[in-house]
């Protein structure tokens, strides 16, 4: 079985969250079943409930014990690709709306946590994109360049101006102002599925789909305890489960490693506690929370088949104890003012990436009545809710250009 998150992780850790949900015991029958109650799991369901569509979410495990509870919770604008990069690929146009569309569910996210009251420690941050290498000046100038011409809220940080307000070596950098944001992710998906359930959302904890089948224009799913779930559509949002109805390279599936500090007092060197990410190819990621902790992440890993070591890794093997070491001593080496730095938890989690850095959301032709929502990259969550509405959007008849960039098939 796919375990999907390894270690102590900070959000089911900090979060009391007491709502339990039972297991499904009836043939049900519904407009729109949902496999997977993670955070995109949820954010479909409450944009569904919202437009009265009758839905049902199930998940195998309990809400939100999947890749959610195993994230960073980074939410940013910028897509793993980059500008140039995906202009590359889909072109000009094309890339900055999916720029564009990542700057907006961002503040999307915002007024969600507005309706849903429960404000799930959502932060507006400023974020860094920078080098510490020579090599990498040009590629970032030139990115830097993109991003102004086409109207993102960019500075440019050279050596200079980044010695006066970072304690790291800064050879060049792109400081985004309010272009990402930082969330629970565990506490938002609960608060967005206890709204669904105020909206008459259905929810089946502990409750594995084992089989989906169509019959006469509509879908049903068996259950592992042998009831059925008649619906007139799916959403596939299981994550990186999902792999299985794809050939294997659609994407590729990393472990990344993370490290979460006890809260701190000083935060000297690190402008405005933005969100920082470097160019290297695994990267560093680190923000901060609203409890004063640093979380450093990154040292990602290829996953391998599943007999591998990296696949079945557990939090305590020697390989998982050296990466946490080696993301201690980056984050003394960013910040070494910074004293009395302990560390209270550890996690690793599956990762996937896409070539292009896009998600992929939308029908296949092999599987009718199924949507997919699946927010590969690590954009995930902005992915998941940009899925949720396009897939409310698929429901009520519209078919919106921006997913034939998001294709199954691509
Ligand atoms: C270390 C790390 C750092 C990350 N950092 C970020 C970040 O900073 N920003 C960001 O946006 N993303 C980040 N991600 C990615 C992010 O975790 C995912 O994009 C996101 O959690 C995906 O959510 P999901 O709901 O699609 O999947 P999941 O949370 O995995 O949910 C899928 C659910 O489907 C259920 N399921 C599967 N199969 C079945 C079945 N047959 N029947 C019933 N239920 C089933 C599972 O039990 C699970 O609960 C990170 C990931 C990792 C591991």
């Amino acid at each position: 079985m796919m375990n999907t998150v390894s270690g102590d992780t900070i959000w089911s850790k900090i979060n009391n969250i007491t709502n339990k949900y039972t297991y499904i015991s009836k043939n049900i029958e519904c407009d729109v079943v949902i496999i997977g109650a993670g955070i995109t799991g949820a954010l479909c369901s409450y944009h569904l409930t919202k437009n009265d569509v009758d839905t049902v979410i199930v998940d195998k495990n309990i809400i939100g014990y999947g890749s959610t509870r195993g994230c960073t919770a980074i939410l940013q604008y910028e897509i793993d690709s980059n500008l140039i990069g995906l202009k590359g690929i889909i072109g000009e146009k094309n890339a900055v709306n999916c720029f564009k569309e990542t700057e907006n569910a961002l503040f999307e996210i915002d007024k969600i946590t507005k309706d849903i009251d429960d404000d799930c420690e959502f932060r507006i941050k400023d974020c860094l994109y920078y080098t510490y290498k020579n090599n990498d000046i040009n590629f970032l100038k030139n990115e830097y360049d993109l991003r102004k011409m086409n109207g993102f809220d960019v500075k440019y940080i050279d050596q200079e101006k980044g010695k006066n307000i970072f304690s790291f070596n800064i050879k060049g950098g792109i400081y985004s102002k309010d272009l990402a944001a930082e969330i629970d992710p565990y506490r938002f998906t609960h608060s967005l599925i206890r709204k669904g359930v105020e909206n008459g959302l259905r929810v089946y904890e502990n409750t594995e789909v084992v089989n989906v089948k169509n019959e006469n224009k509509k879908v049903v799913l068996t259950t592992n305890n042998g009831f059925k779930i008649k619906a007139k559509k799916v959403i596939i949002a299981t994550g990186y489960e999902a792999r299985k109805y794809f050939n294997k390279k659609t994407a590729i599936l990393t472990r990344s490693f993370n490290i979460v500090t006890k809260p701190l007092t000083c935060f000297e060197g690190w402008h405005n506690k933005c969100i920082i990410r470097d160019t290297d190819d695994p990267y560093i990621y680190i923000r901060s929370t609203d409890d004063d902790r640093v979380i450093i992440g990154g040292e990602d890993e290829k996953l391998g088949g599943e007999r591998s070591k990296m696949y079945n890794l557990k939090n305590e093997d020697v390989l998982s104890l050296n990466k946490y070491n080696i993301l201690q001593n980056k984050l003394k080496s960013y910040f070494p003012k910074m004293n009395n730095v302990e560390i209270e938890y550890t996690f690793s989690g599956f990762f996937a990436e896409t070539k292009d850095g896009l998600p992929y959301i939308g029908e296949h032709k092999d599987y009718p009545n199924h949507y997919f929502c699946l927010g590969y990259g690590s954009n995930g969550i902005l992915y998941g809710l940009m899925g949720a509405k396009l897939i409310r959007d698929l429901y009520f008849g519209d078919h919106p250009p921006i997913l034939n960039l998001f294709r199954l098939d691509r």
